[in-house]
């Protein structure tokens, strides 16, 4: 039986409890992030916690967590749950309240960690690239909520899913109200044009993704140029390459949206060595 945490204690999994007034239950107030293991150490956990930070800051909930309490904790789970390459999923709800979605003063706010062995995707995924499709559905813009927040509300991305539940389509990428291209519903969105590394800026509803972080990172350490640009949908289907990035699935080669097929219809040499860099550093 796996164990989990919640608000400091360890429990097994199917006795861990949070109250039905928890108001992340109510009305999704809370925040949350998902991390992943290698080897028993937690990838970027620094850059995790200060997202994580920020968005308990942007939603004015009140969490005394520290860094290193809060990654001993972590670590003390997955000891117990003899996992070294799992996915960790740290929870922060606002806390318990009547009814009304008025944000109180005072409740005790609430989290819980849970961690799974992580499942490789198949290998030939990462081989020949994926197909993905824009959604009809539309990411909400940063002036409702902004996507920056990695809120325990994820309908939208959900709603964008569901829509495309039977098709073998391995991602859905949602557009802004005026057409823009966004992310996906758990990925960022990379595009390669003209050897240029082109991503979506966060300002148009995007979450600022660790791995894509780590990718500008590595693409500016090649000294390959970077933009953060909104771009179209046709931008996207004349790519030269196209890839998505995310803690669970790292760098994944796009092969082809909507139908068509992007660049020479397998991943490009920009994101094959991207992705041979990722995979390099996480070891580091
Ligand atoms: N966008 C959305 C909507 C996501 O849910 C995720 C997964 N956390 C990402 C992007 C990728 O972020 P990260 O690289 O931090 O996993």
């Amino acid at each position: 039986m796996p164990y989990a945490i919640v608000n400091g204690v360890l429990f097994k999994e199917d006795s861990a409890r949070v109250s039905v007034f928890e108001r992340g239950y109510l009305y999704g107030d809370g925040v949350f992030d998902t991390m992943r293991s290698y080897e028993g150490r937690i990838f970027r956990f620094q850059d995790h916690f200060e997202r994580l930070s920020k968005n308990i800051c942007a939603l004015g909930i009140e969490w005394e967590m520290g860094a290193e309490e809060l990654r001993r904790l972590i670590l003390r789970l997955l000891k117990k749950n003899r996992l070294s390459d799992a996915c960790i999923r740290v929870s922060v709800s606002r806390g318990k309240a009547g009814f009304g979605p008025r944000p109180l003063k005072g409740v005790d706010t609430c989290y819980s960690i849970v961690v799974r062995h992580i499942l490789p995707l198949p290998p030939n995924f990462y081989r020949n690239g994926v197909e993905i499709m824009t959604s009809s559905v539309r990411r909400f813009s940063a002036s409702s909520l902004d996507g920056k927040i990695k809120s325990m509300n994820y309908l939208n991305s959900i709603l964008a899913r569901e829509r495309v539940r039977a098709r073998k389509i391995f991602e859905t990428v949602l557009l802004s109200e005026d057409g823009l291209v966004v992310e996906g519903t758990f990925t960022n969105i990379f595009i390669v044009k003209d050897n240029k590394v082109i991503t979506p800026p966060s300002f148009l509803g995007a979450l600022e993704g660790i791995t894509r972080k780590v990718v500008l990172e590595i693409a500016d350490i090649m000294g390959i140029e970077i933009e953060l640009v909104p771009f179209t949908p046709y931008e996207l289907y004349t790519a030269d390459e196209c890839f998505l990035t995310s803690t669970g699935i790292e760098v994944m080669p796009v092969k082809m949206v909507d139908g068509r097929i992007i660049g020479k219809g397998k991943p490009g040499d920009i994101t094959e060595t991207i992705k041979r860099e990722f995979v390099r550093r996480r070891a580091d």
